[in-house]
C-alpha cells in the first residue's frame, strides 16, 4: 500500500506513541487531582503545553487543547458573537469546519462575507478591505488549503485587519508541522492546529489565543483549560502531539526537501509521458501537495483505479470524498469544469519514498493512457 493523503490524515510518529503509552496505561491519574500520583500527569500536561508553544513562537498559557481542528475553527468563529458584532469576514475556500461554522452563524443572524480568491487560491485584498465595518468581528483566513495547498500570504491580511481594530484568525491545521510557523510573524490573534495532520494522534489539538484577546469558554463544565474549555484531558492525545510537533519542527527543512524531490519525480514523469495535466494552487505551496486535474477525466475513478493499484490519495478533500461534485475550491478558483472534474489531490507525507513516486506516477499514467 502506499498512502498518499497525508493531507487528510498522518501516520502516528513512532515516538509520539511511545510518549503517549504511560498516559493509556499505568500513569492514568487525573491531571487536576492534587495528589502525588496526579503529579507526573500534570507535569507531562505543563510540558506539552510548552513544547506545542515553543514551535508556534507563543507562550504557554497562550495554547488552549482542543478535540481538533474542527473545534479549534468553530471556537474561533462563534467567539464573541453578538447583535452589534454580528459579521465575519473568510474566504470562499476555507474548510468547512469554518464555511459551516458561519453557516449556523448565520441561522442567528450573524451575516459572512465570503472573499473571493484568484486562479491560484490567493485571497483578493481589496475585497478584504471592503469587506470590513464596525460590525466586524472576525475576519478568519487559512494560513494553507487543504485541498491545493495555497499559502497565503497571512501577515499583509492580519496587518490590514488589525488596521480596523478587528481580530484575526488563521487556520493553520494544514500548514503546522510542514512550514515554518511563528504567530508573532503572522500577527495572528487566534490560530487553530490539529495532531493528526503531522504525525500526532487524533481528536486532539489546540487554539492558539494570544494573550489579551477576549475570548469567551466554550465548553461550559469543570476548570480545565483555565475554565475556558472543560472537560477532562486527553493527557495521551495531548502528549503525543507535543512530541509529534516537535519531532517534525526538528526536521521540517529535510522533510520538506525530500518532498519537493518526491514532487518532481512525479512532475517529470508525467510530463515525459506527455500526459496533459493542470497544477493547482500558487507557487507557495504546501510541500508534498499536488493537487492534478486531468481534462475528461473523472477523478473518482482515478481515485478508484489507484486504489486497486494499492495507493491512496483522494479527490478533494477527505470530508468532501462523498461528493462527486467540484469542490468548492476548485469552483472558486474558476478552474475549467473539465479538468476540474478531472482532480486527484496527492499529499505526500514524510514516510513516502522515490519507489511511492514513481509507482503514482508510472500507475497514474497507466490509467490515463488506458
Ligand atoms: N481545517 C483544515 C484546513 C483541515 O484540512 C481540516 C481537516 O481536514 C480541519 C480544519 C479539521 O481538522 P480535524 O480533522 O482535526 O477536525
Amino acid at each position: 500500500m502506499i498512502y498518499a493523503d497525508n493531507a487528510a490524515t498522518t501516520k502516528l510518529d513512532e515516538d509520539a506513541l511511545k510518549a503517549m503509552l504511560p498516559y493509556l496505561t499505568n500513569e492514568y491519574a487525573n491531571a487536576s487531582q492534587p495528589y502525588t500520583f496526579a503529579r507526573k500527569a500534570k507535569k507531562a500536561m505543563k510540558e506539552a503545553r510548552e513544547t506545542v508553544a515553543k514551535c508556534i513562537n507563543a507562550k504557554p498559557n497562550e495554547i488552549l487543547f482542543t478535540s481538533g481542528g474542527t473545534e479549534s475553527d468553530n471556537w474561533a468563529i462563534k467567539n464573541g458573537f453578538s447583535e452589534e458584532k454580528n459579521e465575519v469576514v473568510t474566504s470562499q475556500i476555507e474548510h468547512h469546519a469554518i464555511l459551516n461554522s458561519c453557516s449556523s452563524l448565520e441561522r442567528l443572524g450573524n451575516k459572512t462575507i465570503y472573499l473571493p480568491v484568484d486562479k491560484d487560491g490567493v485571497v483578493d485584498i481589496l475585497s478584504l478591505k471592503k469587506s470590513m465595518n464596525d460590525r466586524t468581528r472576525l475576519v478568519s483566513i487559512m494560513l494553507a488549503n487543504n485541498e491545493i495547498g495555497t499559502i497565503e500570504p497571512i501577515e499583509i491580511y492580519s496587518e490590514m485587519v488589525h488596521k480596523q481594530h478587528i481580530l484575526f484568525h488563521t487556520d493553520a491545521v494544514q500548514a503546522i508541522g510542514h512550514i515554518p510557523v511563528d504567530v508573532k510573524q503572522l500577527g495572528v490573534d487566534l490560530l487553530s492546529a490539529s495532531s493528526h495532520k503531522f504525525n500526532g494522534p487524533r481528536g486532539v489539538g489546540f487554539l492558539y489565543v494570544k494573550e489579551g484577546t477576549p475570548l469567551e469558554p466554550f465548553i461550559n463544565g469543570g476548570a480545565q483549560e483555565s475554565h475556558m474549555r472543560a472537560g477532562t484531558e486527553n493527557l495521551a492525545g495531548i502528549v503525543g502531539m507535543a512530541v509529534a510537533l516537535e519531532k517534525n519542527v526538528a526536521y521540517m527543512a529535510e522533510n520538506t526537501s525530500k518532498l519537493k524531490k518526491l514532487e518532481e519525480i512525479i512532475l517529470y514523469i508525467l510530463n515525459d509521458k506527455k500526459i496533459t495535466f493542470v497544477r493547482n494552487g500558487s507557487q507557495y505551496r504546501l510541500p508534498g501537495n499536488l493537487s492534478l486535474s486531468f481534462k475528461g477525466k473523472e477523478g473518482e475513478m482515478l481515485l478508484h483505479r489507484l486504489d486497486i493499484k494499492g495507493i491512496c490519495v483522494s479527490t478533494g478533500s477527505a470530508c468532501d470524498s462523498q461528493n462527486t461534485q467540484i469542490s468548492h475550491v476548485l469552483k472558486a478558483i474558476h478552474l475549467d469544469e473539465q479538468f476540474a472534474l478531472g482532480t486527484i489531490r496527492i499529499s505526500l507525507g514524510k514516510n513516502n519514498t522515490e519507489d511511492d513516486a514513481k509507482q503514482i506516477a508510472y500507475s497514474l499514467v497507466n490509467i490515463l493512457k488506458k
